[in-house]
């Protein structure tokens, strides 16, 4: 279907700074007038005729916006959860591993579920060096060394090992282990 007009801008809201799109289009007598902002959209119409076939159009062109947009969004539960930092996988040059490092994330994402639901001390520690597994899996797919002075491991769920006092640390490593920490301590 051909649109007999489209307008589309986009512009950064100075005031909220958030970024938003508008997507202006016209069909015989239909027009459909599309704002979107970050995290959601909103379509309003007004004019008859083929509308529903101009909103569908107009829906898809979004979407598709949005997918490219997204092209660095970690999605996880149908939710975006984190955003891969664009630049530093231009400086590492590893956008060929962009499925993987996300697809990573997601793996990430459900052992922290497991981790967070588990009870039993040797099955956590069964999920914690799969945990680690993928943190080095992820260090080759960005192409980082594979060094696991670069594992934050005191934020994984259930660790009580002293935040602080290891970020203070980070990463040079010698970080402090508790001893009654489920998934670093004493078994
Ligand atoms: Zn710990």
């Amino acid at each position: 279907m051909e649109w007999d007009r489209i307008d589309y801008c986009k512009w950064e809201s100075h005031d909220y700074g958030h970024r938003s799109v508008a997507f202006f289009a016209k069909k015989g007598s239909a027009r459909v007038r599309i704002y979107k902002k970050e995290g959601g959209h909103s379509i309003r119409t007004f004019g008859g005729g083929q509308i529903l076939d101009v909103m569908k159009e107009a829906k898809e062109f979004l979407e598709n916006l949005q997918k490219s947009e997204n092209k660095f969004v970690v999605f996880y539960d149908g939710k975006p959860v984190l955003k891969l930092n664009e630049k530093l996988i231009e400086t590492q040059k590893c956008e060929e591993n962009l499925e993987k490092i996300k697809n990573l994330h997601v793996e990430r994402l459900e052992i922290e579920e497991e981790m967070r639901k588990e009870t039993d001390q040797i099955k956590l520690i069964v999920w914690n060096e799969e945990y680690t597994q993928i943190e080095f899996e992820l260090q080759k797919a960005w192409k980082f060394e594979q060094d696991k002075n670069f594992h934050r491991f005191w934020n994984r769920p259930k660790c009580s090992c002293p935040k602080m006092d290891n970020e203070d640390r980070y990463p040079t490593g010698n970080y402090i282990v508790s001893r009654e920490c489920k998934l670093h301590g004493d078994f």
